[in-house]
């Protein structure tokens, strides 16, 4: 049973270059291939002896799976699928799963989808394969828990895409809920932000969450990346009839934590919206919905639904959903609608449903 590379810190890499046979600075080395250049294979770390890459290969591998499927849109979007290994692990909350836990063992597929706006390309990636929040309208939700994704699962998926050299920005809005899955998210964030790392900007990230209040207070403190709340109803008994998560954490808690931050300068909130007709889009969610957020600074991304089965809800009709943005705006509460991407492709898939498309190209 091999370990991935994929995902260890500079410290960790000396560690595997000492137990390799390898010089100390042969860490930073690997580190450039992993991150950098982004190899699939150790054989591919060339500036590495041809002895030493076979002491490498002999415990460790580099943890890029590649995808087993790749669909494009009619309108650019393309949907990958990435195989992952069972995780053993599905009890706790971040509970992590180390690469050595998981090697080898199938566990069906999550997804990550590459969206193009104009000059973006943004990967909306997964963190887990399924999700445990049970949000009724939610497909991921609808299959339950299978695992959490190990720091090297999330990493590949940036990795092995063909647009990886291209990306501009990642949304965790993929399978799973990322708070859900803390440790190994935010490890995968510390690699896509560290110098070492691939070196982008935590301005380049926004992490997608329905609110798990305790993980959420730590990714408020530790990170500077964006943030994006999926609210879907201001009203508790009624969002609490289609999102379990309600109950342990109320949205009006998540908002009072919110609050406690500052999102006037480069770090952002917004809150995601899925407009259901007849269930949240009347004047009244409007209202409160503005009560809720006033004086917060923050963007409101209003989703069209896009029907599953054996789930009552359907879409808001277009109109109401320009009168509740108009509503907001007029409020002082920037709100836009956004423009579906990709709709061929995950139509057909069935997945991500819900709240994961819209916001992804914002
Ligand atoms: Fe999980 Fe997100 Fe789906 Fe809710 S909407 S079930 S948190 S993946």
């Amino acid at each position: 049973m091999k370990t991935r590379l994929l995902g260890m810190t500079p410290d960790e890499l000396k560690a595997v270059a000492e137990e390799s046979g390898l010089p100390k600075y042969a860490a930073g080395q690997i580190a450039h291939w992993l991150y950098v250049k982004k190899v699939r294979d150790i054989d591919e770390m060339t500036n590495i002896s041809k002895e030493g890459r076979a002491r490498l290969s002999e415990r460790y591998v580099t943890g890029v799976s590649g995808y087993s499927a790749r669909q494009v849109s009619s309108d650019g979007t393309v949907k990958y699928l990435f195989p992952v290994a069972a995780s053993l692990k599905k009890g706790l909350c971040s509970a992590a799963v180390t690469d050595t836990d998981i090697d080898g063992i199938e566990r069906g597929a999550v997804e990550a989808v590459m969206i193009p706006d104009r000059d973006r390309a943004t990967l909306c990636v997964s963190s887990q394969s399924g999700c445990r929040m049970g949000c009724r309208f939610c497909m991921t939700g609808r299959q339950g828990f299978h695992g959490h994704l190990s720091v090297a699962d999330i990493l590949s998926q940036f990795i092995s895409v063909d647009e990886s050299n291209a990306l501009t920005n990642a949304v965790f809005m993929g399978m799973g809920e990322p708070l859900d899955n803390y440790e190994n998210v935010s490890r995968a964030i510390e690699v896509l932000t560290a110098d070492w790392g691939f070196g982008w900007s935590p301005k380049r990230i926004t992490l997608s969450t329905i609110g798990v209040i305790p993980v959420l207070k730590k990714f408020l403190d530790e990170s500077r990346c964006h943030l994006a709340v999926s609210l879907h109803n201001p009203f508790s008994d009624e969002r609490l009839s289609v999102m379990p998560v309600e109950k342990a954490w109320p949205i009006s808690d998540v908002i009072s934590l919110v609050r406690q931050y500052d999102f006037t300068g480069q770090r952002r909130v917004s809150f995601e919206y899925t407009m259901f007709s007849g269930f949240n889009d009347s004047k009244r969610h409007a209202d409160a919905l503005i009560r809720m957020l006033s004086g917060l600074e923050c963007r409101v991304n209003l989703i069209r639904f896009h029907q599953i089965p054996d789930f009552p809800l359907v879409t808001s009709p277009d109109i109401v959903i320009d009168n509740f943005r108009d509503r907001l705006n007029r409020a002082g509460i920037t709100a836009t609608v956004r423009a579906s991407r990709g709709e061929d492709i995950l139509a057909a898939c069935g997945m991500l449903a819900g709240r994961h498309r819209a916001e992804a190209s914002e």
